[in-house]
């Protein structure tokens, strides 16, 4: 689908976040589509060194691509459409699937100012296969986004979704926050806060429980969005997929095999369906 045919959907004209009366009530997996209203989006990319974000990821996702001898990609969380971007430059044939108009609007011309043409298609994940044609070698759903998911039925919808749109020995890699470690230390907020691109945005929890961890970003111009994810827990995480058919599933955390629980911000799973 075209960036211009996505403009037309009315999430691109909310000028403001869609949240309730009470903003921590709000645990639906609909949510997302409100979060991401274009100018959040338009801030983010505007802030977020792609850069410096390459560098810290360094080749970690291509190498375990290549190394399993992956050619095909569905990005099902394109977003701005940094791992889409990086992944076609560097060879795999990628298809970019996003819920959110705006965020593949972007991704679109992103895609665009770097000399490509994303394959964009608007699907959410509980209906994928509705969306997408053909079956793929590799998904990769990054940048902690299957944690928009809040509740159960969607995670598993989704996981079956993204099994099926998957070849017979395909794989998934999904990546989340080290949610464990918020709950379990209730300091944790205060060592951690997330600073991307040289310290301009600050990413920190605002609101936490079993159920919902808020964050809050905030701009150098005191400009303040949220986002409402779900806490998933890391062995919870690594059940569901398992139940979901993947037959092994790695966690990294970080981009390392061995790690201390505690210690990581992110964990990597890497699921295989064969
Ligand atoms: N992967 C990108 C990155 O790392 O920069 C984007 C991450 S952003 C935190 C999460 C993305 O997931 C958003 O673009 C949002 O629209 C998408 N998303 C959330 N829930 C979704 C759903 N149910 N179906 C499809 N896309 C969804």
């Amino acid at each position: 689908m075209q960036a211009q045919q996505l403009a037309t959907n009315a999430e691109l004209q909310l000028d403001e976040q869609a949240y309730g009366q009470d903003p921590i009530a709000d645990r639906e997996t609909d949510l997302y589509r409100g979060e991401y209203i274009m100018s959040f989006v338009e801030k983010w990319d505007e802030l977020i060194d792609w850069d410096a974000r390459a560098d810290s990821e360094g080749q970690f996702f291509m190498d375990v691509l290549r190394a399993r001898g992956k050619e095909t990609v569905l990005d099902v969380a394109t977003g701005t459409g940094f791992h889409s971007v990086r992944l076609t430059k560097a060879g795999f044939n990628v298809t970019s699937a996003d819920g959110s108009a705006a965020m593949l609007a972007k991704a679109f011309e992103n895609g665009q100012k770097r000399g490509m043409i994303l394959k964009t298609v608007q699907a959410d994940w509980r209906w994928l296969n509705r969306d997408i044609q053909g079956k793929y070698d590799a998904i990769i759903c990054l940048g902690n986004s299957f944690t928009h998911l809040h509740d159960e039925k969607d995670r598993r919808r989704a996981l079956a979704e993204f099994y099926a749109a998957l070849k017979h020995d395909g794989i998934l890699i999904i990546d989340q926050r080290n949610y464990d470690a918020m709950l379990d230390n209730k300091d944790y907020s205060n060592k951690h806060k997330y600073y991307y691109a040289g310290k301009k945005v600050t990413a920190e929890p605002d609101y936490l429980d079993e159920g919902l961890a808020r964050f809050k970003y905030s701009f150098p111009d005191g400009a303040e969005f949220t986002l409402n994810m779900c806490p998933v827990r890391k062995n919870y995480m690594r059940q569901l997929l398992s139940e979901a058919g993947f037959e092994r599933v790695r966690t990294y955390g970080d981009f390392q095999e061995t790690f201390a629980e505690t210690d990581p911000d992110f964990f990597i799973h890497i699921a295989e369906k064969s």
